[in-house]
């Protein structure tokens, strides 16, 4: 049986001496794990397609217990994230997002926002930060699991944020403090699609510990703490 997919590489491992285990995220069949066979050995085949982030078009067939990759057709590959160790170590975060999404996963929408916040790191000088934001915030809403921005209890302006309960205003419930400038920035981004999503503004140290809180919700409803994450932290300290 044959299967004609785009993927985007979310991981790659080496698999024996020539081969390579990809994790790929395909618009209609959401995750897949797909074997690579002697990457670098078929002149006719560049290994490029065997790398993260690198999104190709696949010819694949069935195998024993997995798919075979028959023919991958790079449709891009991100070079510029190979530039920017800071970039490049986020886009590292969003496939690692990304491979904890559930089974039941709008893939086509995963894909669109993955695609989309790889090549605003890759190829534009948009702040990486509010890349970031939309990234966290869009896959939270794409998997089901963003708080509505109202007082869960009242409907209220909300002030505070718990990750188990939903967002609070200042007389309802306990949770992390937002300021105003943070809900409308939720808001925003919520109820924007496409470059829209990006035209919000906070100061210096709203962005900082909206874009930490917004992580910290990810690894909540991930149940992970991603190392990738921590290593780009690492980065701006
Ligand atoms: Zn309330």
């Amino acid at each position: 049986m044959e299967l004609q997919t785009d993927g985007i590489v979310l991981k790659a491992r080496p698999y024996g001496e020539r081969d390579m285990i990809l994790t790929l995220l395909t618009p209609e069949h959401g995750r897949i794990t797909v074997l690579a066979r002697s990457v670098g050995k078929n002149k006719k085949q560049s290994v490029l397609y065997a790398q993260n982030f690198v999104f190709s078009h696949y010819q694949l067939f069935k195998g024993k217990s997995m798919y075979v990759v028959d023919s991958a057709d790079v449709a891009e590959a991100f070079y510029g994230l190979r530039e920017d160790i800071s970039r490049l170590s986020l886009a590292q975060y969003f496939a690692d997002v990304a491979a904890k999404s559930g089974e039941e996963t709008d893939a086509a929408a995963l894909c669109s926002l993955l695609l989309n916040s790889l090549y605003l790191l890759s190829a534009t000088e948009l702040d990486e930060r509010l890349i970031k934001l939309v990234f966290e915030t869009k896959f939270c809403i794409i998997e089901g699991v963003f708080p509505s921005v109202s007082c869960v209890n009242c409907g209220k302006t909300p002030a505070k944020w718990s990750f188990r309960d939903g967002l609070f205003c200042e007389d309802c419930g306990n949770g992390y403090p937002l300021t105003a400038g943070m809900v409308s920035a939720l808001k925003h981004i919520s109820e924007n699609d496409g470059k829209k999503a990006y035209l919000f503004s906070l100061s210096e140290d709203s962005a900082r510990y909206l874009s930490k809180l917004l992580s910290d919700y990810v690894a909540f409803v991930c149940d992970t703490e991603f190392s990738s994450l921590a290593y780009y932290r690492s980065l701006s300290l």
